[in-house]
């Protein structure tokens, strides 16, 4: 057996700077036991991001340690509390029912937080299990790694591993918990919690505790809290415009789903765009459609009011709160996106014409619904003066997205007369443009083949998707099938809020 790594089993490596807040904040109360845990997966990355030693990653301690049954020293666990609105109602108490914040690590790269996912009932879990099963574990892990790996802002995922213990959903699963790693889990919900409750002195202290941690240029500003808000709203419409660019659907955007540090937190019930549908509802739970792929920008927006509401008692007029929101959400929102989309389309410099030619852009894939991703990657490659004799050859990778041909090569027409108004060296443009647009995203149908594979104890699915989805923008030959269209036996896969 290897002998356990002295540095990080023996010694306090925390800095608990969430659990210096008073208690009113949280529930200090130790993770459930797992029995017989064992590790599903492990994001190497991460390890290295907590600079956790290599000996540590293959030993015995590891699975006790990241299931909650063993705490390293210094380790303050506690469950927080926050509110929320949910579905755009108001939704009171919820905190985290089934989470647990072991505590905050500093290292040379910065502050982590590490946060067990399913380690057991805490005191918000209002009548639910505290658990969380594997297969909504792979997604949760899967997904934290492949937005990072595509260059969005979101929580980190170390590792999963998993028990036999039964968990009931819709059937018996297995549990799992997942290992979060983040700056922070500070949601929006966590000032409408103190707002809700009329409690100033709290909603100042947790405003100060997030703007001394991790935004401290906000003092500099003549009203710190409307700073907050401000630089909250660049971040969430920047993440919106990478939501939007990579097709990503959350599926829950409750406003206690909503990072203050503009992370992407929570995955359930997410989606990537396949056959584009600007109205695809990823979430089976979400009958009313509200967090459709195309409301998620004015979703945010609105999450973003209800935050200011929360926010006003430090801000002091509702004319300054709104303001946060309305001067810097939109502009982040449409610089970002228009930035994206510039380069996913091999635009080299903008044109003043260039928001209508995205607008037709979408409105093609809408009428004519091929694969977002593949759209994208097909387009990088295609020459911007093809040989006249040689077009539909060269097309051929677009246009076989189509059944339609001619709708593809009257866009296509537009596109490269859009190229030439600002041209580009061909090889140059093609590398940029392959930079931009991710050849693998995470498909509900790889998921589940991975999910189904760890079901029966085989865990090497995960570990290739993880390996794969690290790099989404290489080519990888070795992985060509992960780029594929779901199979006929996918087309009913359904996800729901059940995790
Ligand atoms: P969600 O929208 O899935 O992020 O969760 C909403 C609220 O329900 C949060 O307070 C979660 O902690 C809580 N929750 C979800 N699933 C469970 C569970 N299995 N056990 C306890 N609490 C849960
Ligand atoms: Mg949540």
């Amino acid at each position: 057996m290897n002998a356990p790594p002295p540095h990080l089993l023996d010694t306090p490596v925390f800095d608990n700077s969430f659990a210096a807040l008073p208690d009113a904040f949280y529930t200090r109360l130790a993770p459930h036991p797992l029995r017989a845990p064992y590790v599903v997966a492990i994001s190497d990355e991460v390890a290295g991001v907590l600079e956790l030693p290599a000996a540590l990653l293959g030993s015995p301690e590891f699975p006790e340690i990241f299931s909650g049954n063993r705490l390293l020293p210094g380790s303050d666990p506690l469950a927080a509390v926050y509110s929320g609105h949910q579905f755009g109602v108001w939704a009171g108490q919820l905190g985290d029912g089934r989470a647990h914040l072991l505590g905050g690590l500093r290292n040379a790269q910065g502050h982590w937080e590490i946060q067990l996912k399913g380690a057991g009932r805490t005191p918000y879990s209002r009548g639910a299990d505290g658990r969380a099963v594997l297969r909504s574990s792979i997604r949760e892990f899967l997904c934290s790694e492949a937005m990072a790996g595509l260059g969005i802002p979101t929580t980190r995922a170390l590792c999963i591993v998993g028990a036999e213990q039964p968990v009931r959903r819709e059937e018996i699963e297995t549990a799992a918990v997942v290992t979060r790693v983040a700056p922070g889990f500070v949601r929006f919900g966590s000032f409408e919690h103190w707002a809700s409750r009329n409690r100033p002195a709290e909603l100042k202290l947790l405003a100060d505790y997030v703007i001394d941690t991790f935004r401290p240029a906000c003092r500099q500003a003549p009203n710190p809290y409307a700073e907050l808000l401000s630089d909250v709203a660049r971040r969430t419409g920047e993440l919106m415009a990478h939501w939007m660019a990579v097709g990503f659907m959350h599926g829950v955007m409750n406003t206690d789903n909503m990072s203050i540090l503009g992370l992407t937190l929570d995955y359930g019930p997410f989606g990537f765009m396949e056959a584009f549908d600007a109205g695809h509802i990823c979430n089976h739970s979400d009958d009313q459609g509200r967090y459709t792929y195309r409301n998620q920008p004015h979703i945010a927006q609105w999450n973003l009011y209800r935050l200011a509401d929360a926010l006003l008692p430090l801000i002091g007029r509702p004319s300054e709160a709104q303001a946060a929101v309305d001067e810097h959400y939109g502009a982040a929102f449409e610089g970002k996106f228009e930035q994206l989309m510039r380069a996913k389309l091999g635009l080299r410099a903008g044109l003043a014409d260039d928001e209508a030619f995205v607008g037709e852009t979408f409105g093609l894939l809408q009428q004519h619904r091929p694969d977002f991703t593949q759209f994208f990657r097909a387009l990088s490659t295609l020459p911007a003066e093809p040989d006249p004799g040689n077009a539909a050859l060269a097309d051929a990778p677009l246009r076989d997205l189509f059944v339609d041909r001619s709708a593809c090569d009257a866009w296509l027409a537009n596109w490269r007369a859009r190229l030439a108004q600002t041209p580009w060296p061909e090889a140059e443009r093609q590398a940029a443009m392959l930079a931009a647009n991710p050849r693998y995203i995470l498909r509900n149908w790889l998921a589940e083949v991975a999910i189904r594979q760890a079901k029966e104890h085989d865990f090497s699915e995960v570990q290739r998707l993880l390996t794969c989805l690290r790099r989404p923008y290489d080519e990888q030959p070795e992985y060509a099938a992960y780029a594929a269209l779901p199979p006929d036996w996918a087309n009913g896969l359904a996800v729901s809020c059940s995790s």
